[in-house]
Order: structure tokens, then sequence, then C-alpha cells
């Protein structure tokens, strides 16, 4: 997928004029964060479960080679073949390769997002090979030529009458408008593309080093039929998605899907190991799996490693008062919301994307429902710091930062600052009581009218009242 990341602000004024979006995004909401909220309490030890978890990423990420050298170990033991892919054009040159060995034709591909981040699609088809997207979202979206805009719900910004208009022209079928209906339809097309094709693509949710699975968790019955009845399967998964034990997986299924969609429990997981056996009835003949490290290893032993905890399910951006409001698509690459204004960052260079840090508004939803618990804010911060002092920041804010925190080093000199600002902004206000435009912050207050202050600071408020 094309990064447009640096398009970032162009694409928010775009996304907030989007009223058809508008309405899209207000499903996050009763579906997600509502689901959520309803099924999460079902874990009585929550805490204790959202900290094992997050320690079992940690222990993996402390010592990743280790935990990939036993899982890559295993999974040959069982017949499968392991790929080290350093970038995305790694990825989409094995798989190539792969298909080209296998004399492929046609692909059947089950939702990755890393195969999203590496464009394998595009990849493969100029290497002559038909790939057939097979999970609903996906499908539609290749079926309209656009791009994910949720890591979980990838067709989330469209309505079910766009869709309806899509399979209409595309299908070249009378109009259905049920959702029944629209998914027969879209089954009774995929069908032969299943039974057909030469080559399975999948992602993989995690990686288990004791097995050598690959374990991927879904809603729709698509990912079973993509991994095993293709005479060969290629599972593609970032290096950090492996776990040590099933046990451990256990443990993270717990929250996964309570995150992501607001289910106890998902449709299917299922769990790959090797090679179709000799007396079993399916399963690949070849499986081969693609490791892609695309700067995640850069990251191990930095300020930011714990943004590899991720296990990609979405609550953070569905909480999100900012990807709320422009949807998936702003974000201008794979991973949206949150996450999405780190991981790009890191993934793709801070200068690309200089934006994204600042997509926040720090009221901190996805640290609080993040299930790895993974400091959101504080990365983002981080992020932020790495700007200033890359001297990537505008020269006013520059400039008005290092005002402040000059000012802040020297108390009674802030304090008289803040008493006269204080009432400068509280006569500003006038009788309204209304700031509405701040000098010097137009980006800011431009679209908002600030309260003007009491006129005597919080200190002075505080003295008052101490000496009653
Ligand atoms: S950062 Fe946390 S909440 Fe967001 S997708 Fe990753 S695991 Fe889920």
């Amino acid at each position: 997928m094309q990064n447009n990341a640096i398009d970032f602000k162009r694409q928010v004024t775009v996304k907030l004029a989007d009223i058809k979006l508008q309405g899209a995004l207000s499903r996050l909401q009763s579906r997600f964060v509502e689901g959520r909220s309803a099924v999460i309490s079902e874990i009585a030890d929550l805490p204790e479960t959202r900290n094992a978890a997050a320690a079992i990423r940690d222990r993996v990420l402390n010592d990743l080679e280790h935990w990939l050298l036993q899982f890559e170990q295993q999974a040959t033991a069982r017949g499968a073949i392991v790929h080290w892919a350093e970038t995305g054009e790694d990825v989409n040159r094995i798989v190539a390769e792969i298909a080209r060995q296998h004399s492929v034709r046609t692909a059947a591909k089950s939702k990755s997002m890393v195969s999203e981040e590496c464009g394998l699609n595009d990849a493969l088809e100029q290497a002559g090979v038909e790939v057939m997207e097979t999970d609903l979202g996906e499908y539609i979206l290749q079926l309209a030529h656009e791009a994910p805009s949720h890591i979980v719900a990838p067709v989330v910004h469209k309505n079910k009458e766009e869709v309806a208009d899509l399979f209409a022209e595309k299908h070249q079928l009378p109009r259905k408008t049920g959702i029944a209906e629209l998914c027969r339809e879209a089954r009774e097309i995929l069908r032969p593309a299943f039974l057909n094709a030469d080559m399975g693509i999948s992602g993989a949710n995690f990686l288990v080093a004791e097995t050598g699975s690959a374990l991927i968790v879904t809603n729709e019955g698509n990912g079973r039929l993509v991994t095993t009845l293709p005479r060969v399967h290629v599972a593609i998964t970032g290096i950090e998605k492996v776990v040590p034990t099933l046990e451990d997986v256990s443990t993270l299924l717990r929250l996964l899907p309570r995150s992501a969609t607001g289910q106890s429990i998902t449709n299917y997981v299922s769990v790959l190991t090797g090679t179709r056996g000799r007396d079993d009835h399916d399963g690949p003949e070849h499986f081969h799996i693609v490791l892609l490290d695309n700067g995640r290893s850069k990251l191990l032993g930095s300020e930011m490693q714990e943004m590899l905890r991720c296990i990609r399910c979405g609550a953070c951006m569905n909480h999100c008062p900012v990807y709320q409001n422009i949807g998936g698509h702003a974000y201008g690459w794979v991973y949206p919301g949150p996450m999405g204004s780190i991981l790009t960052p890191l993934l793709s260079g801070l200068e690309k994307s200089p934006d994204l840090p600042n997509a926040s508004t720090f009221c901190g939803a996805c640290a609080a429902v993040c299930p790895v618990k993974i400091p959101l804010p504080d990365l983002l911060r981080k992020l932020r710091e790495k700007q200033m002092e890359r001297g990537m920041k505008s020269h006013r804010e520059t400039f008005m930062l290092k005002a402040w925190a000059w000012l802040a080093l020297r108390p009674n000199l802030y304090a008289l600052a803040t008493r006269i600002a204080v009432r400068g902004m509280r006569l500003l206000g006038g009788k309204e009581g209304l700031l509405h435009r701040l000098p010097g912050a137009h980006g800011w207050s431009d679209g908002r009218d600030f309260p003007a202050p009491a006129g005597r600071t919080f200190r002075e408020l505080y003295r008052h009242g101490s000496r009653k």
C-alpha cells in the first residue's frame, strides 16, 4: 500500500467534510466500543490478565532472536519452509518466486495487514498471478480499488447502500440490499476462487515457537479454506508475532477478540502446523512462512520497543476521538489510529509522517483499552520529542515551546507571567467570557471558542481559598 502519511493534514480536511464517512464512523461506537465494554468485564481478573499478556509479549521481545529461531526449527521439522524478509520488496520477491516454482496462476488470499504493508497484490499481479481477496471486507475493497481503513474492520468507512451499488455494478446482477443476500452473493462468487486457487495466502495473528504453528483468528470461514484447500499455502507476518507457547496464546486470546470486535470468542481459531500429513484429507502440500522485519528489529532495545507488543486488535483506534472523526484513510498508510500514528513513523520514517505524532488529544483512552498495555500517549510524546531534537517543528512552535520551558524553570517569573496572561485573556474574553481567537494558536482556535480564564491564577485562587 502506498504510503501517503505525508498528506495527513490535507486528508483530515477532506474526511471531516465527508458526510457519508461521518455516518459510517458512528458505527464504531455501537459496534466496537459498546461491544468491548459489554464483554471485557467477563474477565474477572482483567488487570492480571492484561499484565500477563504484556509480560508474554515483553518476554518474546526481550529475546526475539531465540524465539524466532525456535519457531523456525519447529516449523521446519514439520515440513514448513521459513523465509526471512528484510523489506516489503523482499516479501514480494519471495512470494513471487514461490508462485513461479509451483506454477501458480491463481491465489486466494485471506486478510493480511503485512501483505498490505508490502503491496503484495500488485507485485503478484505483475508476476502474472491473479489474486482474489476472500475476506468479505477485503473483497469489497478489492472491487472498489480501495485500501483498508481499519485493521479489524477494513471496510468500516462504507455503508450497506454503497456495497449494494458496488456489487450490482461489478457482479452485473440485480441489486440486493439485505446483508444476508449480499453475503450470499459474495460467497457464490468466491466459492470457485477457493476451489481453483493454486496458492492460498494468509497472515498470522501469532506464531507459536514451541510447535512451529501459525495461528489465525477469524470470523469468516474463508481463512480455513485459503489455508487448507490450495496445494501451496504462504503465511506472511511480522517477526514480532511469535509467542513462546500455546498456553501463552490462550492468554492473549482471552483479550484479542474482546478488544477487537467485542466478542468473547471468534468463530474460528486455526492452528496451522506443517504440511499435509500422509493420512490427512486436506492441508497444503507446501507450506511457506514469510517473516518480515521492515524496520521492526531496529526497535528492539530502544525506547520504542513497547510498540512491538501490539496484537493488532484495533481497540485503540475504536476509542480514539481523532480516529472516530477522520477514519483510517486519513492516516495515509496501513496502520491507522493511535497505533498507526506511532508505527507508521517508526517503520517508514518520522520525516515521511511528520503530522502523525500530533494526531492525538492525549486523552489516554487508547492506553486505557490496549489489552497489552502499550503506553501509546507516552510513545507519541517521545516521537514529538524526537521531532523537536531533529528540528522538525516549525520555528513558531519551537520558539513557543522553548519560551515556555525557559519560563517554567523560573517559578517567580512564571507566576508573574501567568498572572498577567490570565488577566489579559479575561479582558479579551469580555462580557461573553469566550476567546474566539488565540494569538499564536490559530490552527487550534479557528474551529472552537476558548472559555476565558476566571481572571486569577490557580495559585491566587488557592491562596485565597486557604485563608478562609
Ligand atoms: S496498540 Fe494496543 S489497542 Fe492498539 S491495536 Fe495494538 S494491541 Fe490493540
